[in-house]
């Protein structure tokens, strides 16, 4: 098996994207040479691989323990700087658009709690604290 990775990309969409194809080469290899792609054939694919790499880097279940601790209790409801400090502290590589999806999908938090947040911003204060 061959996987091609753009060069010069920064560690954490290297990491997510070598995670991606591990998926691929794991699981999809029946389907032969595979290129990553958006249409609907292959939507479902590409979501599984989406799903694999999150898990693997940062399994939901250490996310949500984390997460526990990190606020001391049960969320009320998680927000972009938690988030952003949860990702400092744990220095995971999943991306904040991933952490953020996981907390909508886990209904810790509502999805227009991440809209148009400028996750460098809150990144840069957070490693301030
Ligand atoms: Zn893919």
């Amino acid at each position: 098996m061959t996987v091609l990775l753009a060069g010069g990309l920064p560690d954490e969409p290297t990491i997510f994207t070598m995670a991606h194809e591990l998926k691929h080469h794991l699981v999809d290899f029946k389907a032969g040479t595979l290129l990553c792609r958006t249409d609907e054939q292959a939507k479902r694919i590409e979501i599984g691989a989406e799903v694999f790499a999150a898990e693997l880097i940062y399994p939901e279940r250490d996310f949500v323990y984390d997460l526990f601790r990190l606020i001391r209790g049960m969320p009320q409801s998680v927000g972009p700087e938690t988030l952003a400090e949860l990702k400092q502290k744990t220095e995971t590589t999943l991306s904040y658009a991933a952490l953020a999806k996981r907390a909508v999908l886990l209904r810790l938090a509502e999805e227009k709690a991440f809209k148009e947040i400028r996750w460098q911003d809150l990144q840069r204060r957070s490693n301030q604290k």
